[in-house]
């Protein structure tokens, strides 16, 4: 026998809870061909409506159900840490409360563990029908910039969604830092993944918990949880105008030279010193996101803090 566990990260997602434990047993045929324990874990990522309570009915019902619930709203990554923590799963899958990470792929995802060799086995979106058409193109743009400045390969519409062997689980349990971007930390720990390739399926019921700006936010952790790239572009930066000044020096003695000095030029100085300074600012500024996050991650506070456990 095998334990499979399927992590659920839940905010506000009381009419899904059901539907998501109902999806996931449909499999009950193929989970018990393959010899398949299945428990399910609930993370209550400080919901403010009834997810919790509908959790806790499903664990009176059914002893597989389990809930971990936060003392406040701590975020999906946080969810997700904390059901790779508290798995007990030989292989653990984590996946959407709201039905977009179909539970039928799920033979497909274990087969590929048990019959191709593969540790882990990923899902990737290849369509993004019925979002808006703007975000779509936000994240296209974002996974490009991504694969370019950054040495952790990470797919086009790679959803969190994937199975793991209970050895990569241990690897990104390992991976305690503070400032999370799980998709790039299951690429960083490495091993075998097969990459599983579905159409979007829309949210079954309820809001995302996402608005653009969040994503935007989000977008710009990932870049700087995987990448130092902005730090050498305000080198780059600051290379750049040392050579474009030292021109501008020689170009301006040579002139005086040759002219002598009559006052001029008071509009072009302006300019250049607004646009340098504007420069160091933004230079500063990037300087300034990687100190934040460092003095975050020295920190050194828990992830989660759970209030309650079943
Ligand atoms: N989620 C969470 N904490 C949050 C936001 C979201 O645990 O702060 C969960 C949410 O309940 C859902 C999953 O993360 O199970 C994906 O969220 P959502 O569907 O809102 O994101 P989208 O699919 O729109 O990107
Ligand atoms: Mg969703």
């Amino acid at each position: 026998m095998s334990l499979f566990s399927a992590i659920v990260p839940c905010y506000n997602e009381q009419e899904n809870v059901s539907d998501i434990y109902d999806e996931i047993l449909k499999n009950q045929s193929y989970f018990e061909e393959k010899n398949i324990e299945v428990e399910i874990l609930y993370v209550d990522d400080g919901s403010s409506d009834q997810t919790v309570n509908m959790v806790k009915e499903l664990t009176k019902k059914d002893s597989r159900v389990h809930l971990l619930s936060f003392s406040r709203n701590f975020g999906k990554e946080a969810a997700i840490y904390a059901g790779l923590c508290e798995a007990k799963g030989d292989y653990v899958a984590v996946m959407d409360a709201d039905l977009q990470d179909p539970p039928s792929l799920l033979p497909k995802m274990f087969d590929a563990i048990f019959e191709e060799g593969y540790d882990s086995c990923a899902t990737r979106r290849v369509s993004r029908k019925g979002e808006p058409p703007i975000r779509s193109f936000f994240a296209r743009k974002f996974y490009k910039l991504m694969r370019k400045i950054s040495k952790t390969e990470i797919m086009d519409g790679a959803r969190d969604y994937r199975l793991m062997t209970r050895q990569m689980v241990d690897a990104i349990v390992s991976v305690r830092e503070y400032n999370r971007f799980s998709k790039g930390i299951f690429g960083w720990v490495g091993y075998k993944t097969k990459w599983l390739e579905f159409e979007n399926v829309e949210r079954r019921k309820g809001e995302t918990k996402w608005s653009f700006w969040s994503l935007v936010m989000y977008s710009f952790e990932g870049i700087m949880a995987f990448s130092t790239v902005p730090l050498s572009i305000a080198s780059f930066c600051g290379f750049f105008f040392c050579i474009v000044a030292f021109i501008a020096l020689i170009f301006v003695i040579i002139r005086a030279l040759i002219f002598g000095d009559p006052v001029s030029g008071w509009p072009s100085l302006v300019s250049i010193i607004i646009f340098i300074g504007g420069i160091q600012l933004l230079c500063l500024g990037i300087l300034g996101k990687y100190l934040s996050k460092v003095y975050l991650e020295v920190k050194n506070r828990p992830i989660y803090i759970v209030k309650e456990r079943i």
